[in-house]
């Protein structure tokens, strides 16, 4: 095969105690999938069905462990906030997948951050327009290694956190998933033919906030990793 100017490079992360890296397909994200932050979003936190956004495999922005990243503030947004998440990291996939199934699917489990121009994504609901300049800008997937369900198991609970510059900021625990990981990779296998290389960000806990130039971002999963970065 030959192309008329060379591809763009596959995106890719690190894989924690690995030589290889885990190429990206595609980034698929569910929204309000924590009771306290569909409250805070001013929504009922009644079990509605999961829903589905996705954002470009390009806009990872790889925070190689034991270091501190940056999130370079976007444009045409005054109100970027972070939404720390737990990603899950398919190394197959499939249709109709059953729960009892989905976890044979995982590769493994990183640390991400759901960065969010909140304007734009508000200014969106209520024209009731698609989400993408909201959610799917450049950078907006800051994401650290991917440690392996080998190595790590499949965390259903534990803490999930973000600091602001030394302050808590978010809050919650993995067990506070309205839709949990084997629930939500069979309903999106629903809509969806999952692959080998999808990432699944599963959804952020109560604490959402703006975030300014300069502020220091440090967040994590418990038994996942931690991730750190700086706003530019
Ligand atoms: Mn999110």
């Amino acid at each position: 095969m030959s192309y008329v100017f060379t591809p763009a490079p596959v995106a890719s992360v690190p894989v924690a105690g690995a030589a290889g890296q885990f190429p990206v397909r595609r980034i698929y994200c569910v929204g309000r999938n924590y009771e306290a932050h569909a409250r805070e979003m001013g929504h009922d936190p009644n079990r509605e069905p999961p829903f589905f956004f996705m954002k470009p495999a390009d806009a990872i922005v790889v925070v190689p462990e034991g270091t501190t990243g940056e999130f370079r503030y976007p444009t045409q947004s005054q109100d970027v906030h972070h939404e720390i998440e737990l990603v899950v990291a398919l190394q197959s996939g499939g249709v109709d997948i059953s729960e009892a199934d989905a976890l044979s699917h995982v590769f493994g489990y990183a640390v991400g951050l759901d960065m969010t121009r909140r304007d734009l994504q508000g200014e969106a609901k209520k024209l009731g327009r698609p989400w993408d300049t909201g959610k799917g800008f450049d950078g907006s997937a800051p994401i650290g290694p991917i440690h392996r369900a080998s190595e790590i198991g499949h965390p259903s609970r534990g803490a999930i956190w973000l600091d602001v510059d030394g302050k808590q900021a978010q809050r919650g625990d993995l067990n506070e998933l309205i839709w949990s990981v084997p629930e939500t990779i069979a309903y999106l296998s629903r809509f969806f033919e999952l692959k080998a290389g999808d990432l699944v960000f599963s959804g952020t806990p109560s604490g959402v906030g703006a975030v300014a130039r300069g502020q220091l971002l440090e967040g994590g999963v418990e038994g996942v990793g931690e991730l750190r970065l700086h706003v530019r």
